[in-house]
């Protein structure tokens, strides 16, 4: 039977790009859709392993009577994935057993590991990323917070366990050095896998590497160079001195974030407006990197760029996910991230929303308008919302936007925070001020989406204390302050960027694992 990989290769675009295609994990441009569907078309691929099962069963010339099973618990994904919605996959509705769904003859194990896994896989990937933000966890635990039973989640862990995606037991780490009993659950075990996060900021860059449970092994930081492809021969440098005793069938997780909104496909810089750089192939300069001793490019290698606002809103779901508490509101939340510039990522039912059509502009409320003909920006446009509310946009408030603040001439925000701690009333109004005009975009923001819960990361957040009450005085004068039950709350003041970059690594090695457990299923 033709797989992922085949598709790939007939497509001409990455596993990791049929996976998205298949999941609908990831927007598209409607060229490689076209592509990746033609594809599948054309050598009969069946992404789902009870749609797989059935063709097979129909090819050995037995007619399978699916009678019996009502439309909605059908396995969806083999006819129509673009139109599956991945929160309503995940909802409590219970799981369908083996026996009704498959009228066959007789069901082997491997027929009812195809069929629970095939009706649930928005479980499973659910699962996954519960299990990566809260691990150790125990199965009781994970029954519970996905309202499933206990058999339902033992028959989702099983191929899990076998594939080595997930250990179960005591964590490696714990236990040693420790008094008290380690906690046993099930943690991402990710054999054979490296994580790495690409974060590229304005100013500053960082590459790392981190383990599956999320904690960073080695991380170096550079000035980002101000030409593309001196910056990214730099991190390909990076890549390639972290992966110097990675052996050849290690399966390596690439992770980029970038001050830029992205392709469809995540492999490249649309337009970074800080950095002046336009259609910047990231995924193809990272491509080639090698590891150990070898002269050949790695062979296993999957890259996602991704624009930083949404690399942040992963990185503050996960955090968020780690919460067992039945406050399920956070899997709809609006991320702001502050620094340089602004970014803005829109969390709906845990999934980071991405927009539709080809152009990758989701999130790009840092460039609204918000003062008529107001302080230019780099984007071209006056008056942007970035220009009066980020950490920059204030530091250059605070030196009476005389200094030009890039060049590094004038003070930089950490100062004006500085300062503002000291005691300093001009520094503390400056901050003040921001924080209103903050209030007023995020305003803006939580009206036209109508989602109430904001997080704001990034280097802003250092200034909370200064920003918080102007900040809420502006959200609580608009309609929608008044009318919806709102709640703003900082998040990670770094704008997570490593950890973001991290994340998205790790995202795309948890969509995979759930996909290659069920096609092996
Ligand atoms: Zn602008």
């Amino acid at each position: 039977m033709p797989t992922m990989r085949d598709v790939a290769t007939l497509a001409g675009v990455s596993t990791a790009t049929v996976s998205h295609f298949i999941n609908n994990s990831r927007r598209l441009t409607p060229e490689t859709h076209a592509r990746v569907e033609r594809a599948v078309a054309q050598i009969g691929f069946v992404p789902n392993p009870a749609g797989r099962l059935l063709a097979q069963q129909k090819s050995r010339g037995r007619v399978a009577s699916l009678s019996t099973v009502k439309p909605d618990e059908m396995p969806s994904e083999n006819t129509a994935p673009r139109h599956e919605q991945n929160h309503q996959q995940i909802s409590p509705r219970p799981l369908v057993v083996a026996k009704p769904i498959l009228p066959f003859a007789h069901h082997d194990v491997a027929a009812s590991t195809a069929a629970v896994s095939g009706a649930s896989s928005g479980t499973t990937r659910h699962l996954l990323r519960i299990v990566r933000a809260a691990q150790p966890i125990s199965r009781a635990d994970l029954a519970r917070r996905l309202n499933v039973n206990r058999s339902t989640v033992t028959d989702i862990v099983r191929p899990l366990l076998d594939a080595g995606v997930l250990r179960e037991g005591a964590p490696e780490q714990a236990g040693a050095g420790r008094s008290g009993r380690p906690p046993i659950g099930l943690s991402l075990l990710a054999k054979r896998t490296t994580f790495i996060g690409v974060n590229i900021g304005v100013r500053r860059s960082q590459v790392g590497a981190a383990l599956a449970d999320g904690s960073t092994v080695v991380e170096e930081t550079f000035d980002t160079p101000p030409d593309a492809d001196a910056a990214l021969a730099q991190v390909r440098a990076t890549i390639e001195m972290i992966l110097a005793d990675t052996p050849a069938d290690q399966q390596v997780f690439i992770g980029v974030s970038v001050p830029s909104p992205t392709d469809g496909d995540g492999t490249r810089i649309l337009y970074a407006p800080h950095l002046g750089w336009r259609d910047v192939r990231v995924s193809e300069a990272l491509r080639g990197v090698k590891s150990g001793a070898r002269t050949g490019p790695h062979s296993h290698l999957t890259i996602m760029v991704e624009n930083d606002a949404m690399a942040a809103a992963t990185y503050e779901t996960r955090r968020r996910l780690r919460d067992s508490s039945p406050d399920g509101g956070w899997d709809d939340f609006i991320l702001v991230r502050a620094g340089t510039g602004i970014g803005v990522g829109l969390v709906r039912g845990g999934e980071v929303y991405r927009g539709t059509g080809g152009g990758g502009l989701a999130g790009e409320f840092g460039h609204m308008t918000i003062v008529a003909g107001g302080k230019e920006c780099a984007c071209g446009n006056r008056g942007c919302w970035e220009r009066y509310a980020s950490a920059t946009a204030a530091a250059a408030l605070y030196g009476g936007d005389r200094a030009p603040v890039m060049n590094g001439t004038g003070p930089r925000f950490m100062d004006v925070v500085a300062r503002a701690e000291g005691g300093e009333r001009r520094a503390q109004s400056t901050l003040a001020r921001v924080g209103e005009y903050l209030g007023i975009g995020i305003g803006n923001v939580i009206s036209g989406l109508g989602v109430p819960r904001v997080v704001v990361s990034g280097r802003i957040v250092y200034g909370w204390k200064y920003l918080e009450e102007p900040l809420r005085e502006m959200v609580a004068r608009t309609m929608a302050g008044r009318l919806s039950n709102w709640s703003i709350v900082p998040g990670e003041p770094t704008g997570s960027g490593l950890g973001g970059a991290l994340e998205v690594a790790i995202e795309q090695y948890l969509t995979m694992s759930n996909n290659s457990v069920r096609e092996v299923a």
